[in-house]
């Protein structure tokens, strides 16, 4: 099967939710492998596991008990689709996505969502380690300033409490730690397509995306 988009691309960069809607518009399935990310954060956090120590955290990935149900991610039979939204598991998820074992503990668990009839995955290195046969890649990102207004909209949105300074900051770090790291670092692959969103909506994106797919 290798009816597959890759989009990455840096934090609130829109890239989440123009996969989403490509996929809708194909029928194609949906990986969000940041999610993959934020959930071993969060499972490593619940069970007093430091995002540092490389080897625990690699047992939390192995043994990670996920169920992707429509909207609704369960990790070990609880509902935690917006506990793993937080700027603090986002930071938690960078944090363990700089561990090479834990990448390499990943790899199979997003790989497997590569499913007939195709798939569009969002994250920072779907193009260059995990389908890096995909026919069609999307570098997608914006001006640092328009992502973090985008994340502070979100957050104001979902009624929780925002401060775009720490906002903009969280961004730049976390941004910083994804460039610099040295397995699967955030970076547009050579022969991925580069799409600029800053003045650019949702849905001109999501119409870009799949003019490239048609072409
Ligand atoms: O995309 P999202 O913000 O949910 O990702 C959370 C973190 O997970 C990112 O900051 C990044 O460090 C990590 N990540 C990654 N590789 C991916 C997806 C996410 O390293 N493919």
């Amino acid at each position: 099967m290798n009816q597959i988009i890759a989009i990455d691309g840096p934090s609130a960069s829109g890239k989440g939710t123009v996969a989403q809607r490509v996929a809708e518009q194909l029928g194609f399935h949906y990986l969000d492998s940041g999610a993959i990310y934020r959930l071993t954060a969060l499972a490593a956090r619940q069970q007093g596991v430091l995002w540092s120590d490389e080897d625990s955290v690699l047992s939390v990935a192995q043994y990670l008990d996920v169920v992707f149900d429509g909207e609704r991610i369960l990790l070990s039979g609880v509902d935690v689709s917006d506990a793993i939204r937080s700027e603090e598991i986002g930071s938690g998820a960078s944090q363990i996505a700089a561990l090479p074992k834990v990448r390499e503990a990943l790899l199979a668990r997003q790989q497997a969502f590569a499913q007939a009839p195709g798939l569009v995955a969002d994250g920072r290195d779907m193009a260059s380690v995990v389908f890096p046969a995909a026919p069609l890649k999307v570098f997608l990102t914006a001006s640092a300033k328009v992502r973090a207004e985008r994340r502070y909209r979100q957050l104001i949105g979902r009624g929780e409490a925002a401060d775009l300074a720490v906002i903009t900051a969280d961004l730049e770090a976390r941004d910083a730690r994804d460039r610099a790291r040295t397995v699967a670092p955030l970076a547009q692959a050579e022969d991925a397509f580069l799409l600029d969103t800053t003045e650019m909506d949702i849905d001109a994106a999501v119409a870009q995306v799949l003019l490239w797919w048609r072409a």
